[in-house]
Protein backbone atom coordinates (compact mmCIF):
# COMPACT_ATOMS: atom_id res chain seq x y z
CA UNK A 1 0.00 0.00 0.00
CA UNK A 2 1.15 3.71 -0.70
CA UNK A 3 2.13 4.98 2.37
CA UNK A 4 2.97 8.70 0.83
CA UNK A 5 6.81 9.29 1.82
CA UNK A 6 6.09 8.42 5.82
CA UNK A 7 7.90 5.74 7.45
CA UNK A 8 7.44 2.54 7.13
CA UNK A 9 4.72 2.48 10.27
CA UNK A 10 2.94 5.71 9.62
CA UNK A 11 0.28 6.80 6.86
CA UNK A 12 -0.75 9.84 5.78
CA UNK A 13 -4.25 10.59 4.97
CA UNK A 14 -3.93 13.06 2.03
CA UNK A 15 -7.56 14.80 2.72
CA UNK A 16 -7.43 15.51 6.01
CA UNK A 17 -2.98 14.70 6.76
CA UNK A 18 -3.69 13.21 9.61
CA UNK A 19 -1.00 11.06 10.55
CA UNK A 20 -1.64 7.68 11.59
CA UNK A 21 0.54 4.93 13.23
CA UNK A 22 0.14 1.85 11.11
CA UNK A 23 -0.08 -0.08 14.46
CA UNK A 24 -2.73 2.20 16.45
CA UNK A 25 -5.78 1.36 16.10
CA UNK A 26 -7.31 4.58 14.72
CA UNK A 27 -9.58 5.90 11.94
CA UNK A 28 -8.57 9.50 10.48
CA UNK A 29 -11.00 12.15 11.02
CA UNK A 30 -12.34 12.71 7.41
CA UNK A 31 -13.62 9.11 7.32
CA UNK A 32 -16.93 10.31 5.30
CA UNK A 33 -14.98 11.47 2.42
CA UNK A 34 -12.46 8.82 0.63
CA UNK A 35 -9.76 7.85 3.15
CA UNK A 36 -7.00 5.87 2.35
CA UNK A 37 -7.33 3.41 4.94
CA UNK A 38 -9.05 2.21 7.47
CA UNK A 39 -7.39 0.48 10.43
CA UNK A 40 -9.27 -2.41 12.28
CA UNK A 41 -8.68 -4.75 15.49
CA UNK A 42 -10.04 -7.83 15.65
CA UNK A 43 -9.92 -10.07 18.51
CA UNK A 44 -7.81 -13.15 19.04
CA UNK A 45 -10.10 -15.67 20.35
CA UNK A 46 -7.55 -17.66 22.27
CA UNK A 47 -5.52 -14.55 24.09
CA UNK A 48 -7.19 -11.99 26.29
CA UNK A 49 -6.45 -8.85 24.90
CA UNK A 50 -4.10 -9.61 21.79
CA UNK A 51 -4.78 -8.22 18.65
CA UNK A 52 -4.69 -8.26 15.18
CA UNK A 53 -4.67 -5.18 12.58
CA UNK A 54 -6.58 -4.95 8.35
CA UNK A 55 -5.33 -2.77 6.59
CA UNK A 56 -8.24 -1.74 3.89
CA UNK A 57 -7.64 -0.45 0.21
CA UNK A 58 -8.65 3.29 -0.73
CA UNK A 59 -12.07 2.51 -2.72
CA UNK A 60 -13.68 0.30 0.32
CA UNK A 61 -12.77 2.61 2.78
CA UNK A 62 -16.15 4.42 3.34
CA UNK A 63 -18.35 1.48 2.91
CA UNK A 64 -15.87 -0.04 5.60
CA UNK A 65 -16.23 2.86 8.29
CA UNK A 66 -20.10 1.99 7.22
CA UNK A 67 -20.41 -1.03 8.96
CA UNK A 68 -18.23 -3.22 10.86
CA UNK A 69 -20.42 -5.88 9.38
CA UNK A 70 -19.41 -4.55 5.78
CA UNK A 71 -15.41 -4.92 7.22
CA UNK A 72 -15.70 -8.62 8.11
CA UNK A 73 -17.93 -9.61 5.12
CA UNK A 74 -14.78 -8.23 3.01
CA UNK A 75 -12.13 -9.65 5.00
CA UNK A 76 -13.59 -12.72 3.92
CA UNK A 77 -13.47 -11.80 0.13
CA UNK A 78 -9.85 -11.33 0.69
CA UNK A 79 -9.49 -14.41 2.01
CA UNK A 80 -10.77 -16.23 -1.14
CA UNK A 81 -9.26 -13.59 -3.61
CA UNK A 82 -5.34 -14.02 -1.85
CA UNK A 83 -4.31 -12.60 -5.70
CA UNK A 84 -5.69 -9.29 -4.92
CA UNK A 85 -1.95 -7.20 -3.99
CA UNK A 86 -3.65 -4.17 -3.27
CA UNK A 87 -4.61 -5.43 0.33
CA UNK A 88 -2.41 -5.28 2.91
CA UNK A 89 -3.27 -7.09 6.06
CA UNK A 90 -2.80 -9.28 9.04
CA UNK A 91 -4.11 -12.50 9.59
CA UNK A 92 -7.52 -12.90 9.64
CA UNK A 93 -9.58 -15.90 10.82
CA UNK A 94 -13.54 -16.03 11.00
CA UNK A 95 -15.51 -15.56 14.43
CA UNK A 96 -13.08 -12.79 15.85
CA UNK A 97 -14.78 -9.91 17.15
CA UNK A 98 -13.91 -6.25 15.19
CA UNK A 99 -13.23 -3.61 17.38
CA UNK A 100 -13.07 -0.57 15.79
CA UNK A 101 -11.53 2.39 17.16
CA UNK A 102 -12.84 6.44 15.39
CA UNK A 103 -12.81 9.24 16.64
CA UNK A 104 -16.17 9.78 17.05
CA UNK A 105 -19.85 8.21 17.45
CA UNK A 106 -21.64 9.86 14.48
CA UNK A 107 -20.79 6.88 12.19
CA UNK A 108 -22.63 4.35 14.50
CA UNK A 109 -25.78 6.45 14.14
CA UNK A 110 -25.15 5.77 10.19
CA UNK A 111 -25.24 2.09 10.88
CA UNK A 112 -27.70 1.73 13.30
CA UNK A 113 -31.43 2.97 13.95
CA UNK A 114 -31.65 3.17 17.95
CA UNK A 115 -34.82 2.23 19.50
CA UNK A 116 -35.93 1.68 22.98
CA UNK A 117 -33.78 1.89 26.30
CA UNK A 118 -33.47 -1.85 27.43
CA UNK A 119 -32.24 -0.95 30.58
CA UNK A 120 -29.78 1.24 32.66
CA UNK A 121 -26.20 -0.44 33.86
CA UNK A 122 -24.56 0.98 36.19
CA UNK A 123 -21.82 2.58 33.67
CA UNK A 124 -24.40 3.34 31.03
CA UNK A 125 -27.00 3.07 28.79
CA UNK A 126 -28.67 -0.43 26.98
CA UNK A 127 -30.42 0.31 23.94
CA UNK A 128 -31.98 -1.66 21.18
CA UNK A 129 -30.32 -0.74 17.94
CA UNK A 130 -31.34 -2.50 14.32
CA UNK A 131 -28.54 -2.84 11.84
CA UNK A 132 -30.27 -0.57 8.65
CA UNK A 133 -28.47 -2.60 6.49
CA UNK A 134 -29.04 -6.37 7.81
CA UNK A 135 -31.87 -5.28 9.70
CA UNK A 136 -31.15 -7.17 12.76
CA UNK A 137 -31.53 -6.31 16.46
CA UNK A 138 -29.11 -5.49 18.90
CA UNK A 139 -28.63 -4.38 22.28
CA UNK A 140 -25.89 -1.94 22.08
CA UNK A 141 -24.26 -0.98 26.04
CA UNK A 142 -22.75 2.51 25.61
CA UNK A 143 -20.44 3.95 28.39
CA UNK A 144 -19.30 6.82 28.77
CA UNK A 145 -15.61 6.26 29.84
CA UNK A 146 -14.97 9.55 31.57
CA UNK A 147 -18.65 9.18 33.43
CA UNK A 148 -17.78 5.89 34.77
CA UNK A 149 -14.04 6.56 35.72
CA UNK A 150 -11.08 4.56 35.04
CA UNK A 151 -12.02 1.89 37.75
CA UNK A 152 -15.46 1.20 35.70
CA UNK A 153 -13.48 1.64 32.46
CA UNK A 154 -11.16 -0.97 33.64
CA UNK A 155 -14.12 -3.67 34.53
CA UNK A 156 -15.60 -3.00 31.23
CA UNK A 157 -12.49 -3.67 29.60
CA UNK A 158 -12.24 -7.20 31.71
CA UNK A 159 -16.01 -7.93 30.28
CA UNK A 160 -15.21 -7.13 26.69
CA UNK A 161 -11.69 -8.86 26.54
CA UNK A 162 -13.81 -11.75 27.95
CA UNK A 163 -16.29 -11.95 25.83
CA UNK A 164 -14.15 -11.22 23.15
CA UNK A 165 -12.33 -15.39 23.74
CA UNK A 166 -16.04 -16.76 24.42
CA UNK A 167 -18.70 -18.81 22.26
CA UNK A 168 -21.03 -20.40 23.61
CA UNK A 169 -25.12 -20.66 23.29
CA UNK A 170 -25.61 -19.72 26.67
CA UNK A 171 -23.07 -16.64 26.72
CA UNK A 172 -24.24 -13.28 25.41
CA UNK A 173 -22.46 -13.25 22.38
CA UNK A 174 -20.71 -9.41 21.20
CA UNK A 175 -21.26 -9.02 18.26
CA UNK A 176 -18.32 -5.74 18.24
CA UNK A 177 -16.66 -2.88 19.44
CA UNK A 178 -16.88 0.81 18.04
CA UNK A 179 -14.86 3.22 20.38
CA UNK A 180 -14.26 6.37 20.69
CA UNK A 181 -11.85 8.55 22.58
CA UNK A 182 -15.14 9.06 24.93
CA UNK A 183 -17.28 6.41 24.71
CA UNK A 184 -17.73 2.31 24.28
CA UNK A 185 -20.10 0.99 22.43
CA UNK A 186 -20.68 -3.06 22.90
CA UNK A 187 -22.68 -4.36 20.32
CA UNK A 188 -24.68 -7.50 22.03
CA UNK A 189 -27.12 -10.19 21.02
CA UNK A 190 -30.34 -8.73 21.86
CA UNK A 191 -32.66 -11.15 24.59
CA UNK A 192 -36.18 -9.89 23.77
CA UNK A 193 -37.57 -11.28 26.96
CA UNK A 194 -35.26 -9.24 29.15
CA UNK A 195 -34.10 -10.05 32.70
CA UNK A 196 -34.99 -13.97 34.21
CA UNK A 197 -35.40 -11.81 37.77
CA UNK A 198 -38.05 -10.27 36.33
CA UNK A 199 -39.88 -13.37 35.02
CA UNK A 200 -39.17 -14.93 38.49
CA UNK A 201 -41.11 -11.71 39.90
CA UNK A 202 -43.99 -12.14 37.73
CA UNK A 203 -44.49 -16.25 38.47
CA UNK A 204 -43.15 -16.21 42.07
CA UNK A 205 -41.14 -18.90 41.84
CA UNK A 206 -40.52 -21.98 38.93
CA UNK A 207 -41.45 -25.66 38.83
CA UNK A 208 -38.83 -27.65 38.96
CA UNK A 209 -39.14 -28.79 35.11
CA UNK A 210 -38.49 -25.14 34.09
CA UNK A 211 -35.52 -24.84 36.97
CA UNK A 212 -34.01 -27.86 36.04
CA UNK A 213 -34.02 -26.43 32.30
CA UNK A 214 -32.44 -23.22 33.09
CA UNK A 215 -29.78 -24.63 35.48
CA UNK A 216 -29.37 -26.80 32.70
CA UNK A 217 -28.18 -24.34 30.60
CA UNK A 218 -26.36 -22.39 33.07
CA UNK A 219 -24.02 -25.43 34.02
CA UNK A 220 -23.19 -25.69 30.16
CA UNK A 221 -22.33 -22.70 30.14
CA UNK A 222 -20.10 -22.39 33.75
CA UNK A 223 -18.89 -25.81 32.37
CA UNK A 224 -17.69 -24.29 29.57
CA UNK A 225 -16.07 -20.86 31.24
CA UNK A 226 -14.80 -23.53 33.96
CA UNK A 227 -12.70 -25.27 30.79
CA UNK A 228 -11.13 -22.57 29.79
CA UNK A 229 -10.26 -21.38 33.35
CA UNK A 230 -12.97 -18.90 33.17
CA UNK A 231 -14.78 -17.98 36.98
CA UNK A 232 -17.28 -15.23 36.68
CA UNK A 233 -17.38 -14.50 40.25
CA UNK A 234 -20.78 -12.68 40.37
CA UNK A 235 -23.34 -15.02 38.88
CA UNK A 236 -26.95 -13.77 39.99
CA UNK A 237 -30.41 -13.79 38.62
CA UNK A 238 -29.83 -10.03 37.39
CA UNK A 239 -26.28 -11.31 35.31
CA UNK A 240 -28.87 -13.90 33.56
CA UNK A 241 -30.68 -12.59 30.15
CA UNK A 242 -33.74 -14.37 28.10
CA UNK A 243 -33.33 -14.54 24.87
CA UNK A 244 -36.11 -15.93 24.04
CA UNK A 245 -39.26 -18.20 25.82
CA UNK A 246 -41.90 -20.30 24.88
CA UNK A 247 -44.84 -22.46 27.28
CA UNK A 248 -44.75 -25.72 26.00
CA UNK A 249 -47.88 -28.41 26.24
CA UNK A 250 -47.41 -28.61 29.78
CA UNK A 251 -47.49 -25.68 30.57
CA UNK A 252 -44.28 -24.90 31.75
CA UNK A 253 -41.64 -22.41 30.68
CA UNK A 254 -38.77 -22.82 28.36
CA UNK A 255 -36.31 -20.17 28.73
CA UNK A 256 -32.95 -19.31 26.32
CA UNK A 257 -30.91 -18.28 28.91
CA UNK A 258 -27.44 -16.08 28.56
CA UNK A 259 -24.94 -15.18 30.72
CA UNK A 260 -23.96 -11.63 31.04
CA UNK A 261 -21.80 -9.61 32.97
CA UNK A 262 -17.90 -10.47 32.64
CA UNK A 263 -16.76 -7.73 34.66
CA UNK A 264 -16.01 -9.75 37.87
CA UNK A 265 -14.72 -12.14 35.94
CA UNK A 266 -10.90 -13.46 35.47
CA UNK A 267 -9.00 -15.96 33.73
CA UNK A 268 -6.72 -17.92 36.27
CA UNK A 269 -3.31 -18.68 35.38
CA UNK A 270 -1.73 -21.95 36.48
CA UNK A 271 -0.04 -23.38 39.43
CA UNK A 272 -0.31 -21.52 43.04
CA UNK A 273 -2.03 -18.78 40.83
CA UNK A 274 -5.23 -20.58 40.26
CA UNK A 275 -6.27 -19.79 43.68
CA UNK A 276 -8.19 -16.40 43.84
CA UNK A 277 -8.45 -14.49 47.52
CA UNK A 278 -10.06 -11.04 46.52
CA UNK A 279 -13.13 -10.89 47.64
CA UNK A 280 -16.27 -10.19 44.90
CA UNK A 281 -19.54 -10.77 44.02
CA UNK A 282 -23.35 -10.04 45.12
CA UNK A 283 -23.47 -10.88 48.89
CA UNK A 284 -26.74 -13.43 49.05
CA UNK A 285 -24.85 -15.25 45.77
CA UNK A 286 -21.63 -15.29 47.72
CA UNK A 287 -19.47 -18.41 48.66
CA UNK A 288 -18.44 -19.13 52.03
CA UNK A 289 -14.64 -18.97 51.18
CA UNK A 290 -15.11 -15.85 49.15
CA UNK A 291 -16.51 -13.97 52.03
CA UNK A 292 -13.52 -15.10 54.28
CA UNK A 293 -11.16 -14.17 51.58
CA UNK A 294 -9.54 -17.60 51.84
CA UNK A 295 -8.10 -19.22 49.06
CA UNK A 296 -11.10 -20.03 46.69
CA UNK A 297 -11.12 -21.24 42.77
CA UNK A 298 -14.58 -21.73 40.52
CA UNK A 299 -15.87 -23.63 42.87
CA UNK A 300 -17.35 -19.96 43.80
CA UNK A 301 -19.53 -20.41 40.64
CA UNK A 302 -20.90 -23.50 41.87
CA UNK A 303 -22.15 -22.15 44.98
CA UNK A 304 -23.69 -19.65 43.02
CA UNK A 305 -25.40 -21.80 40.88
CA UNK A 306 -27.08 -23.13 44.02
CA UNK A 307 -28.14 -19.87 45.39
CA UNK A 308 -29.91 -18.94 41.61
CA UNK A 309 -31.61 -22.48 41.77
CA UNK A 310 -32.54 -22.31 45.34
CA UNK A 311 -34.42 -19.00 44.29
CA UNK A 312 -35.66 -19.96 41.21
CA UNK A 313 -37.51 -22.90 42.91
CA UNK A 314 -39.07 -21.14 46.12
CA UNK A 315 -38.50 -17.41 45.09
CA UNK A 316 -36.39 -16.08 47.88
CA UNK A 317 -33.07 -16.97 48.51
CA UNK A 318 -31.42 -19.21 51.10
CA UNK A 319 -29.79 -17.09 53.28
CA UNK A 320 -31.59 -13.85 54.71
CA UNK A 321 -30.24 -11.43 57.46
CA UNK A 322 -31.06 -8.27 58.46
CA UNK A 323 -27.25 -7.08 58.21
CA UNK A 324 -24.12 -8.25 56.24
CA UNK A 325 -22.76 -9.36 58.90
CA UNK A 326 -25.69 -12.12 59.92
CA UNK A 327 -26.32 -13.14 56.60
CA UNK A 328 -22.38 -13.78 56.05
CA UNK A 329 -22.77 -15.43 58.91
CA UNK A 330 -25.64 -17.90 57.69
CA UNK A 331 -23.78 -18.27 54.56
CA UNK A 332 -20.85 -19.43 56.57
CA UNK A 333 -22.84 -22.34 58.39
CA UNK A 334 -24.67 -22.98 54.88
CA UNK A 335 -27.46 -24.54 56.58
CA UNK A 336 -30.23 -25.52 53.82
CA UNK A 337 -34.24 -24.99 54.78
CA UNK A 338 -36.62 -26.39 53.29
CA UNK A 339 -39.26 -26.09 55.64
CA UNK A 340 -41.54 -23.59 53.16
CA UNK A 341 -44.77 -25.38 51.68
CA UNK A 342 -43.43 -24.91 48.22
CA UNK A 343 -40.65 -27.20 49.02
CA UNK A 344 -43.17 -30.06 49.82
CA UNK A 345 -43.67 -30.40 45.61
CA UNK A 346 -40.01 -30.30 44.87
CA UNK A 347 -38.28 -33.77 45.05
CA UNK A 348 -35.53 -34.93 46.80
CA UNK A 349 -33.27 -35.53 44.07
CA UNK A 350 -33.65 -31.63 43.63
CA UNK A 351 -32.62 -31.21 47.03
CA UNK A 352 -29.43 -33.42 47.01
CA UNK A 353 -28.66 -31.59 44.28
CA UNK A 354 -28.65 -28.04 46.21
CA UNK A 355 -26.81 -28.98 48.76
CA UNK A 356 -24.00 -30.95 46.68
CA UNK A 357 -24.04 -27.34 45.05
CA UNK A 358 -23.44 -25.41 48.31
CA UNK A 359 -21.07 -27.64 50.30
CA UNK A 360 -19.29 -25.01 52.64
CA UNK A 361 -16.05 -26.83 51.80
CA UNK A 362 -15.57 -25.88 48.17
CA UNK A 363 -13.51 -28.81 48.05
CA UNK A 364 -16.55 -31.25 48.51
CA UNK A 365 -19.07 -29.20 46.12
CA UNK A 366 -20.10 -30.48 42.67
CA UNK A 367 -18.05 -29.39 39.93
CA UNK A 368 -19.99 -27.98 36.88
CA UNK A 369 -19.30 -30.50 34.76
CA UNK A 370 -20.24 -33.59 37.53
CA UNK A 371 -23.41 -30.84 37.58
CA UNK A 372 -23.94 -31.50 33.93
CA UNK A 373 -24.12 -35.51 34.35
CA UNK A 374 -26.03 -35.36 37.42
CA UNK A 375 -29.04 -37.44 37.44
CA UNK A 376 -31.54 -34.54 38.19
CA UNK A 377 -30.30 -32.55 35.57
CA UNK A 378 -30.12 -35.38 32.97
CA UNK A 379 -33.52 -35.88 33.64
CA UNK A 380 -33.12 -39.54 34.45
CA UNK A 381 -35.12 -39.61 37.65
CA UNK A 382 -38.44 -39.12 38.80
CA UNK A 383 -38.17 -35.42 38.00
CA UNK A 384 -40.74 -34.25 40.15
CA UNK A 385 -43.36 -35.41 42.91
CA UNK A 386 -45.88 -32.80 41.56
CA UNK A 387 -49.30 -34.33 42.02
CA UNK A 388 -50.58 -34.86 37.83
CA UNK A 389 -53.83 -35.59 38.23
CA UNK A 390 -56.52 -33.65 39.29
CA UNK A 391 -57.90 -36.01 42.23
CA UNK A 392 -53.91 -35.59 43.42
CA UNK A 393 -54.11 -32.10 43.10
CA UNK A 394 -57.15 -31.59 45.63
CA UNK A 395 -56.01 -34.05 47.85
CA UNK A 396 -52.33 -31.63 48.11
CA UNK A 397 -54.15 -28.61 48.39
CA UNK A 398 -56.83 -29.99 51.30
CA UNK A 399 -53.49 -30.88 53.13
CA UNK A 400 -52.01 -27.87 52.45
CA UNK A 401 -53.77 -25.09 50.66
CA UNK A 402 -51.36 -22.46 51.11
CA UNK A 403 -49.17 -24.67 48.49
CA UNK A 404 -51.31 -23.13 45.89
CA UNK A 405 -49.45 -21.29 43.15
CA UNK A 406 -52.52 -18.23 43.56
CA UNK A 407 -52.58 -18.41 47.59
CA UNK A 408 -50.59 -16.44 50.35
CA UNK A 409 -47.80 -19.03 50.07
CA UNK A 410 -46.84 -16.95 47.10
CA UNK A 411 -47.85 -13.52 48.29
CA UNK A 412 -45.02 -14.14 51.41
CA UNK A 413 -42.76 -15.67 48.75
CA UNK A 414 -42.84 -13.02 46.53
CA UNK A 415 -42.07 -10.04 49.37
CA UNK A 416 -38.37 -10.40 48.38
CA UNK A 417 -38.88 -10.32 44.97
CA UNK A 418 -40.89 -7.25 46.02
CA UNK A 419 -38.50 -5.81 47.42
CA UNK A 420 -35.74 -6.42 45.07
CA UNK A 421 -37.74 -5.25 42.31
CA UNK A 422 -38.18 -1.58 44.02
CA UNK A 423 -34.33 -1.55 44.45
CA UNK A 424 -33.68 -1.65 40.51
CA UNK A 425 -33.96 1.53 38.53
CA UNK A 426 -35.18 0.42 35.04
CA UNK A 427 -36.59 2.99 32.24
CA UNK A 428 -37.51 0.03 30.37
CA UNK A 429 -39.87 0.62 27.15
CA UNK A 430 -38.97 4.14 26.89
CA UNK A 431 -37.50 5.01 23.12
CA UNK A 432 -34.15 6.25 22.74
CA UNK A 433 -34.02 9.42 21.16
CA UNK A 434 -31.32 9.29 18.42
CA UNK A 435 -31.36 13.36 18.74
CA UNK A 436 -30.19 13.30 22.00
CA UNK A 437 -26.89 13.91 22.82
CA UNK A 438 -24.60 11.73 24.94
CA UNK A 439 -24.48 13.83 27.59
CA UNK A 440 -28.58 14.80 27.93
CA UNK A 441 -28.95 10.96 28.51
CA UNK A 442 -26.27 10.38 30.98
CA UNK A 443 -27.87 12.48 33.06
CA UNK A 444 -30.49 9.78 33.21
CA UNK A 445 -28.24 7.89 35.58
CA UNK A 446 -29.14 8.44 38.60
CA UNK A 447 -26.49 9.66 40.77
CA UNK A 448 -26.22 6.54 43.21
CA UNK A 449 -25.32 4.03 40.82
CA UNK A 450 -21.86 5.95 39.80
CA UNK A 451 -21.01 5.96 43.74
CA UNK A 452 -18.87 3.66 45.39
CA UNK A 453 -19.90 2.23 48.72
CA UNK A 454 -17.57 1.17 51.30
CA UNK A 455 -17.68 -1.20 54.12
CA UNK A 456 -15.68 -2.56 56.36
CA UNK A 457 -16.36 -4.61 59.53
CA UNK A 458 -13.67 -5.82 62.21
CA UNK A 459 -12.21 -8.92 61.20
CA UNK A 460 -14.10 -8.96 57.13
CA UNK A 461 -12.43 -8.02 53.93
CA UNK A 462 -12.65 -3.80 52.66
CA UNK A 463 -15.55 -4.52 50.62
CA UNK A 464 -16.61 -1.70 48.06
CA UNK A 465 -20.17 -1.84 46.21
CA UNK A 466 -19.30 -0.82 42.60
CA UNK A 467 -22.32 -1.99 40.63
CA UNK A 468 -26.07 -3.17 41.68
CA UNK A 469 -25.37 -4.94 44.97
CA UNK A 470 -21.92 -6.20 43.82
CA UNK A 471 -19.27 -5.58 46.33
CA UNK A 472 -15.28 -5.71 45.56
CA UNK A 473 -12.45 -5.78 47.07
CA UNK A 474 -11.33 -2.34 44.90
CA UNK A 475 -7.52 -2.64 45.06
CA UNK A 476 -7.37 1.18 43.76
CA UNK A 477 -9.54 2.21 46.08
CA UNK A 478 -7.08 0.74 48.80
CA UNK A 479 -4.26 2.41 48.11
CA UNK A 480 -5.87 5.91 48.26
P1 LIG B 1 -25.00 -3.59 34.84
O1 LIG B 1 -23.97 -2.58 34.50
O2 LIG B 1 -25.85 -3.17 35.98
O3 LIG B 1 -24.44 -4.95 35.02
P2 LIG B 1 -25.78 -3.69 32.08
O4 LIG B 1 -25.22 -2.37 31.68
O5 LIG B 1 -25.05 -4.88 31.60
O6 LIG B 1 -26.01 -3.73 33.65
O7 LIG B 1 -27.30 -3.77 31.60
C1 LIG B 1 -28.28 -2.88 32.06
C2 LIG B 1 -29.64 -3.42 31.72
O8 LIG B 1 -29.81 -3.46 30.30
C3 LIG B 1 -29.85 -4.84 32.20
O9 LIG B 1 -30.35 -4.85 33.49
C4 LIG B 1 -30.82 -5.40 31.19
O10 LIG B 1 -32.14 -5.14 31.60
C5 LIG B 1 -30.52 -4.62 29.92
N1 LIG B 1 -29.67 -5.41 29.03
C6 LIG B 1 -28.33 -5.61 29.15
N2 LIG B 1 -27.88 -6.38 28.16
C7 LIG B 1 -28.94 -6.70 27.40
C8 LIG B 1 -29.13 -7.51 26.22
N3 LIG B 1 -28.11 -8.13 25.64
N4 LIG B 1 -30.38 -7.62 25.71
C9 LIG B 1 -31.43 -6.99 26.31
N5 LIG B 1 -31.32 -6.22 27.40
C10 LIG B 1 -30.10 -6.07 27.95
Amino acid sequence: MAESGLDTKTIKCPICSSVIQKDALHVCSCKRRISPISVMEMSAPSSIGSSEYMVFPVENATRDLNSGKDLLSKASNVEKKPSQQQWARGNFTEGKVPHIRMDDGATIQEIYTFGRILGQGSFGMVIEATDKETETKWAIKKVNKDKAGSSAVKLLEREVNILKIVKHQHIIHLEQVFETPKRMYLVMELCEDGELKEILGKKGHFSENETRWIIQSLASAIAYLHSKDIVHRDLKLENIMVKSSFVDGNNEMNLNIKVTDFGLAVRKQGGSESMMQTTCGTPIYMAPEVINAHDYSQQCDIWSIGVIMYILLCGEPPFLASSEEKLFELIRKGELHFENPVWDSISDSAKSVLKQLMKVDPAHRITAKELLDNQWITGNTLASTRPTNVLEMMKEWKNNPESDEENTTDQKKSSWLDQEKSKDYQPKGNVHDANKTSEEEEKQVPESVNDLKFCCSPGSPLLVKVRRQTWTVWTHALQV
